[in-house]
C-alpha cells in the first residue's frame, strides 16, 4: 500500500489518504492523495481562503486598480511582505491595502454604507485611478451585504469610474482553488466584451495565468513582441483592467498556470471561439517548446527558433556550471499549485537535482497526478500538510534545499534546511533563459552558504577557529568535484543581470511587415 502514514498524525486516521510514496512501477491513478478536500478537522492546514485565492493570488495583480476588501481587516494579511507581483507602474497595486475595516457594530447593523464611503474615499485619495475591484470577505457575506448593489450605485453617480465585484468569501471553497474559479467566472461574466481594444498588429494573444513575479511577465511578453506578437492583456499579472475587458478580440488565449485560471480559457472559447495553447516558461527545453507552438500557431515558427537559437548559446553554458555543482543534491518541491509539475522533471533534467518530495496546499488530484509522474521513485507526495508532517518530512528526507512559500520555508530555516521562497522568489525573475539560470544560481547560493557551518556553532561554549579565512560558495561546492569538472571549458557562473527590468521596460522591438500589407 503507498499510502504513507505521518507518526505525528496517527491521531487523524483520515490524512493517512493524503500522503503517498511514489513505489517501483506503481499505478500512480489508483493512489493519489486525496486533493481539493475540506481540511480535517484536528489538523491546522497552511492553506489560504477562498477570498485569498480571489483576491491575493489572482485579483491584486491588476496594476492600475483600487482593491477594496469589505470585511474586517484581518482578511488583508497577504500584501506586499507576502506577494511580489510587480508592475510597471511604480508597483501602485501592491503600495496600497483597502479595506472597509468592519466592526462587530457593522456585523449587527450591516456595512453597505460603510462600503459606499469607503469607496468614495478610496477614489478621493487617488484620483488618477479610475477602476475598483471589491471583495467580499466572510463577515460581509454572512451579513449579506450587497457589494453588487453598492458598486452600481457609485458607477452611477461617477460615470468615469469602472468598479468589478468579486464574490468569493473565505467559506467559498475547501481552499483558495475555490477563489480561483469564482474570479475568473466573475470576471468575464461582468468584465469581458465591455471594452473594445486596439489591434494593432497581425498576431493577438491574451496570456493568462501569469502573475509576474519578479517580472516572470515581462520577461516572457519580451519573447512575444521579438516575435511580433502582440500581447492584448495579461490575467492578471502587471495587467491592466481596461485591457482585461477586451480579452474577447485575442486570437489565442496563450495559459501559463492551468490551476489558476484554466477556467477563463475554457469559457473563451466557449463564449467567444478563442482556442486555448498551455505553454510553459520555466527550463530551457519547456520554453523552447512553448514558444514553438505559439509560433506554430501563427505560422512564424522561424521567429520563435531565431530566439531560441540565441538564448540557448548564450545561457547554457551558465546552466551546465550549475548543473555539475547540483547533480544529485535532494530537493522537497513544496510550491502551489501548478509549479510542482512546471518544475519536478525539468529541475532534474537541466539542473541534476533530485525531487524526494512534492507537496501543494490547494492544488487538486490532476495537478498531484502530473506532479508525482514527473519526480524521482521513492518520492513522498503530499496533499495540504500541517506544520508537524512537514518537519517530519524534512527529517525523514534530509532535503539539501526545500522549494516552498514563507511559512513553512521559516520552519525549514529552524532545522537548518535552505529554502527559497517559491512563491514570491527570493531574487526572480526565473522565467526565461537568463532567469532559468538565476534560478539555479539561487538554489546553489542556497545550498552551499557558508553561513550553515556557522549555524552549528554554539556561541555560549564552542570553540570559534578565528584563523580561519573566508570561505565561498565555491570553494565549499568544488572541494569535492573531479578537476576535469572543476575546470571543464567553457562553463561559466551566471553572468546576468541583477536587475534586468529596467532595460527591458525602455526596449523597442522590430516591426515586421504585416501579412496583409499588399494583399489589396
Ligand atoms: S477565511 Fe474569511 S475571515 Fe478568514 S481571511 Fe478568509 S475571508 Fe477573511
Amino acid at each position: 500500500m503507498p499510502y504513507h502514514e505521518f507518526k505525528c498524525s496517527t491521531c487523524i486516521p483520515e490524512r493517512k489518504q493524503h500522503a503517498v510514496i511514489k513505489g517501483p512501477g506503481e499505478d500512480l491513478t489508483s493512489a493519489l492523495p486525496a486533493g481539493y478536500l475540506s481540511t480535517i478537522p484536528g489538523t491546522i492546514s497552511e492553506r489560504g481562503c477562498a477570498y485569498c485565492g480571489a483576491k491575493h493570488v489572482i485579483g491584486t495583480p491588476m496594476k492600475d486598480v483600487i482593491h477594496l476588501s469589505h470585511g474586517p481587516i484581518g482578511c488583508t494579511y497577504d500584501t506586499w511582505q507576502t506577494k511580489r507581483y510587480i508592475s510597471d507602474n511604480d508597483n501602485f497595486q501592491l503600495k496600497y491595502t483597502f479595506a472597509s475595516d468592519m466592526k462587530e457594530k457593522h456585523v449587527v447593523f450591516g456595512a453597505e454604507k460603510l462600503l459606499k464611503s469607503n469607496i468614495l474615499e478610496a477614489f478621493k485619495a487617488f484620483p488618477n485611478i479610475k477602476r475598483m475591484t471589491i471583495y467580499q470577505t466572510c463577515a460581509s457575506a454572512l451579513i449579506g451585504d450587497d457589494l453588487n448593489a453598492i458598486a452600481q450605485e457609485v458607477m452611477d453617480e461617477m460615470p468615469e469610474v469602472d468598479i468589478f465585484v468579486c464574490n468569493s468569501p473565505g467559506f467559498a471553497g475547501p481552499s483558495q482553488s475555490g477563489g480561483h474559479h469564482k474570479i475568473n467566472i466573475a470576471w468575464i461574466n461582468q468584465k469581458v466584451g465591455t471594452f473594445e481594444p486596439k489591434i494593432t498588429g497581425d498576431y493577438v494573444i491574451n496570456y493568462v495565468g501569469e502573475y509576474n513575479i519578479q517580472g516572470d511577465q515581462e520577461v516572457m511578453c519580451d519573447f512575444f513582441k521579438r516575435m511580433g506578437i502582440q500581447v492584448l492583456s495579461t490575467f492578471t499579472g502587471n495587467g491592466s483592467y481596461d485591457d482585461l475587458r477586451g480579452m474577447h478580440k485575442a486570437q489565442l488565449n496563450v495559459l501559463e498556470c492551468a490551476r489558476s485560471a484554466e477556467y477563463i480559457c475554457n469559457e473563451l472559447r466557449v463564449r467567444y471561439g478563442i482556442p486555448r495553447l498551455d505553454i510553459d516558461g520555466f527550463g530551457f527545453e519547456p520554453l523552447a517548446n512553448s514558444l514553438r507552438k505559439v509560433g506554430l500557431f501563427f505560422g512564424i515558427e522561424d521567429r520563435a527558433e531565431a530566439i531560441i537559437a540565441e538564448e540557448t548559446a548564450r545561457w547554457k553554458p551558465e546552466l551546465d556550471w550549475y548543473k555539475e555543482r547540483l547533480k544529485g543534491k535532494k530537493v522537497c518541491l513544496w510550491p502551489g499549485g501548478s509549479k510542482l509539475w512546471h518544475w519536478a522533471h525539468v529541475i532534474h533534467d537541466e539542473m541534476g537535482l533530485d525531487v524526494v518530495s512534492v507537496y501543494t496546499k490547494f492544488g487538486h488530484q490532476g495537478d498531484m497526478e502530473k506532479g508525482i509522474s514527473r519526480c524521482e521513485e521513492g518520492a513522498l507526495a503530499i496533499d495540504d500538510p500541517n506544520e508537524l508532517e512537514g518537519l517530519e518530512a524534512m527529517y525523514m528526507l534530509k532535503p539539501d534545499i526545500i522549494l516552498t512559500g514563507k511559512r513553512p520555508g521559516e520552519v525549514a530555516k529552524k532545522i537548518r534546511v535552505p529554502y527559497l521562497n517559491a512563491h514570491a522568489y527570493h531574487n526572480g525573475p526565473w522565467k526565461g533563459w537568463e532567469g532559468w539560470v538565476r534560478f539555479a544560481r539561487d538554489i546553489y547560493n542556497a545550498i552551499n552558504s557558508p553561513i550553515h557551518k556557522l549555524t552549528l556553532l554554539d556561541i555560549s561554549k564552542d570553540e570559534i577557529d578565528t584563523g580561519k579565512t573566508f570561505e565561498t560558495q565555491t570553494m565549499i561546492s568544488d572541494a569535492v568535484l573531479s578537476e576535469e569538472v572543476r575546470t571543464a571549458p567553457g562553463l561559466r557562473q551566471f553572468t546576468g543581470q541583477f536587475d534586468g527590468l529596467k532595460a527591458l521596460r525602455g526596449k523597442t522591438y522590430p516591426e515586421f511587415e504585416s501579412k496583409t500589407a499588399g494583399a489589396a
